[in-house]
C-alpha cells in the first residue's frame, strides 16, 4: 500500500501511531519502535505492508519504505508541506473511508511542489477541496451581518465573503476571486492575493 503520513503522536515507549491517508481511507497504524524509523515522520509518501487489519489491535505499519521527493532537502519546503498535512488531518481524522479525490489531491500537490510557489500550490488545491464538497459561497452576501458585498471582500475561514468593517482582515477584489472560483486557479492573483488567501486557508480547511 502507498499513503502520505498525516499525523504522529506517541504510544508506549519508543512505540509511535501514525495516521496515514491511502487512497481511499484514513486510518491509525500502530509502529513498534516508530521513533528509531527516520521515515516516520509527517508528510513523507511511504509503502508499507499491514499486518493484524482484521485483528482486535490496532494494525501495524511493516516493511516501512520511502518514496523520496525531489525537494526533500529544501526546509522551507517541507515545513509548509507539513503544515499543509496537519490541516489534511485536522480535516479528515474523523472519518476513515474517503474518496479517492483527497488523496489525488495531495499527491497533485506533492508533484507541483518542487517547481511551483508552495502557497500558490495551497491556495489551487484548496479551491479544488471547496468544490468537491461544494462549500463554495456566493460572494455577494456578508456572513456576519447578511447585508450585501461591494467589489471588495474579506474572507473567513472556509473563505466565507464578509465586509472588512465586520472581521477586520485584508480585502480582496471580488471578481478577481469569482474568477479563481471558476476556473479552479490562482493564475491571475498577484502575490499580495495569494497571501491573503494563504493565510485565511492555514486557519483551517
Ligand atoms: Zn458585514
Amino acid at each position: 500500500m502507498r499513503g502520505f503520513i498525516l499525523n504522529i503522536r506517541d504510544a508506549k515507549g519508543e512505540d509511535k501511531i501514525a495516521t496515514l491517508i491511502t487512497s481511499d481511507k484514513i486510518k491509525k497504524y500502530y509502529r513498534f519502535f516508530g521513533a528509531r524509523h527516520a521515515i516516520l515522520k509527517v508528510g513523507n509518501l511511504v509503502e508499507f505492508r499491514v499486518e493484524g487489519e482484521d485483528g482486535s489491535y490496532m494494525p501495524r505499519l511493516r516493511e516501512l519504505r520511502l518514496i523520496e521527493f525531489p525537494w526533500i532537502l529544501n526546509n522551507d519546503k517541507i515545513s509548509i508541506w507539513q503544515d499543509l498535512m496537519q490541516l489534511f488531518f485536522t480535516h479528515l481524522k474523523d472519518r476513515e473511508d474517503i474518496a479517492t479525490f483527497y488523496y489525488d489531491l495531495i499527491l497533485k500537490s506533492s508533484e507541483k511542489w518542487e517547481k511551483q510557489n508552495t502557497k500558490r500550490v495551497i491556495v489551487d488545491s484548496y479551491i479544488e477541496l471547496l468544490i468537491e464538497e461544494k462549500r463554495v459561497r456566493d460572494l455577494n452576501e456578508c456572513y456576519i451581518c447578511q447585508k450585501p458585498l461591494n467589489k471588495l471582500v474579506s474572507l473567513m475561514r472556509g473563505y466565507r465573503p464578509a465586509h472588512i468593517e465586520c472581521i477586520n482582515s485584508p480585502q480582496i477584489d471580488k471578481l478577481k476571486l469569482e474568477n479563481y472560483f471558476k476556473i479552479k486557479k490562482s493564475l491571475y492573483l498577484n502575490d499580495d492575493e495569494i497571501d491573503i488567501l494563504y493565510q485565511t486557508i492555514m486557519r483551517g480547511f
